[in-house]
């Protein structure tokens, strides 16, 4: 197998791996419970104790802590080809790819202190290394005799373009002069955060875009920054470590506030339900007013293991008025139970308090109902069908029962 046969060969495989690696993880997720939503947050703010977060598709999702892994964006250098060649032939980090092509004719773009330390640094690679600085650049006694020791030379005209056969580095084309062949070229260049979220939520940033976070990656209040957004280098590995301290602290926090409100007695939650608005404004009065009810309605089942709430203003110009909808989904050791509100059949549910009670009534008849056939009182109950995605709000197929509101 020729070298660039070989080279595509390993990056198809590393895509398999990547993509492999992400549907396990998800997998791995499903029996906790997690939801997964594929689509951009937008807007991130404080609202009261916790924070709001607001997609591309206009869902609000309410939350105590929030963990942002939104990662960083490296920003290329500026010549035709620097786009096609990155993570193929061009790089920014000798740790992640320097290996791969080792012994080989090397070129650095970059100019200054950062760019003469990432070519010294490729040197336990490689000794074919030429520094591209793209014009005239100051470079003290102290760096020209570092890089002179490691025969590494210094090329200061104008870079043109980076020319290259399906990605794979060819050579450097300059405004003047022969062009440099080369197998691959490692930049230094600025980072930026991949979303504005961090901004939007006042954190602190470090001169190369990155979060500054304290111990277990908290940023400040209940929100995380994790991965490639915060503070420290940027591997994979301390990602997920960054991830996990910050799941072990969120935890840790969560229960001692629950133990706090316990023992002053302004709460006794015990489910943490998962509240979905779309096109609803929440508030925190709102917000809490769900949660209440949804605290009160384990007066009514002994063992609800999890709650989602949905609620959707559908669109006005769908119909006259503007009736809410508002799904229950409840999970019951060995069944999901789902109360889901079809705005047609009740006008009065274009109050949204109106919509809620019902959904709430609608829940706990369920589930007094649940509960009375597992210990045997009822022999059985209707079964109505499922919301489809047209009409009803977008969420899991439910196992089991669907009570109209
Ligand atoms: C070319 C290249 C090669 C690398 N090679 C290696 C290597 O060999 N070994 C190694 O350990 N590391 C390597 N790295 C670094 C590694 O990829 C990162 O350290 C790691 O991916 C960081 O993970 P992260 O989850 O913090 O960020 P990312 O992987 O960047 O993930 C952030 C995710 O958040 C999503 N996101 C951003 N904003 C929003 C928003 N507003 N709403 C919803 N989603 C959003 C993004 O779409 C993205 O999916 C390499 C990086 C590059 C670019």
């Amino acid at each position: 197998m020729s070298a660039v046969a070989a080279g595509r060969a390993e990056e198809e495989a590393r895509d398999v791996v990547h993509f492999e690696l992400i549907a396990a993880g998800r997998a791995e997720l499903a029996p906790y419970g997690v939801e997964i939503q594929e689509d951009t947050v937008v807007h991130a703010a404080r609202d009261g104790d916790g924070f709001v977060v607001t997609t591309g598709a206009g869902a609000h999702h309410r939350a105590h802590k929030l963990v942002l892994a939104t990662g960083l964006e490296d920003q290329l250098p500026e010549i035709p080809g620097a786009r096609e060649t990155f993570g193929k032939s061009l790089f920014h980090c000798p740790y992640c790819d320097a290996w791969e092509v080792r012994d080989r004719p090397l070129a650095i773009l970059g100019r200054g202190e950062k760019a003469v330390q990432l070519a010294l640094a490729l040197t336990t690679w490689s000794h074919d290394l030429v520094l591209c600085t793209d014009g005239w650049t100051r470079i003290t006694a102290a760096q020209r005799a570092s890089l002179a020791a490691h025969r590494i030379a210094v090329r200061t005209d104008k870079l043109v373009a980076i020319d290259h056969r399906g990605g794979r580095l060819e050579a450097i084309r300059f405004a003047r002069g022969e062009p440099l062949v080369r197998e691959a070229a490692f930049f230094h260049g600025q980072c930026r955060p991949r979303s504005p979220l961090a901004a939007q939520l006042g954190c602190r940033f470090t001169r190369s875009g990155s979060v500054i976070t304290q111990s277990f990656e908290r940023a400040s209040g209940g929100l995380y920054v994790v991965g490639d957004a915060s503070r420290d280098v940027h591997f994979i590995a301390v990602a997920v470590a960054e991830g996990v301290r910050a799941a072990y602290a969120i935890n840790r926090s969560l229960r001692i506030e629950h133990t706090a409100r316990i023992l002053n007695g302004s709460d006794g939650m015990k489910l943490n339900p998962q509240i979905t608005y779309r096109d609803v404004q929440p508030t925190a009065a709102l917000d809490r007013s769900i949660r209440d009810s949804v605290q009160r309605l384990d007066r009514y089942h002994p063992n609800i293991l999890g709650c989602r709430i949905a609620v959707e203003a559908p669109h006005r110009h769908h119909r006259k008025g503007r009736p809410y909808r508002v799904r229950i989904d409840l999970t019951v050791p060995g069944k999901e139970l789902v109360v889901a509100h079809h705005p047609q059949l009740n006008p009065a549910h274009e109050d949204l308090s109106v919509a809620l009670r019902d959904a709430f009534r609608a829940a706990r008849r369920e589930l007094q109902t649940h509960a009375r056939t597992r210990r045997g009182d009822v022999k059985s109950h209707d079964r109505l069908s499922l919301p489809s995605a047209k009409n009803g709000i977008r969420g899991r197929r439910a196992t089991t029962i669907e009570r109209r509101v």
